[in-house]
């Protein structure tokens, strides 16, 4: 069964404690970032921020932000 699909948005994540982690789809390589460094307006959808971040590991830009639960 599948739930309704609502994007979260990049100030879901951005609360005390919360951790904005990316994942590499290529490499599997993933990192924890933390929202308060990044320039990143807080309505802006996280689907929408994937392609934002590039991997130091495989250098694709094929990074999928996560919230850090
Ligand atoms: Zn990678």
């Amino acid at each position: 069964m599948k739930t309704q699909y609502e994007p979260a948005a990049f100030s879901d994540m951005n609360e005390p404690g919360g951790r904005l982690v990316v994942y590499c789809k290529d490499c599997r390589h993933n990192a924890l970032l933390d929202p308060d460094t990044l320039k990143i307006p807080g309505e802006r959808p996280i689907p929408s921020m994937t392609g934002l971040f590039k991997c130091s590991n495989a250098k694709a830009k094929t990074l999928q932000p996560n919230r850090d639960m």
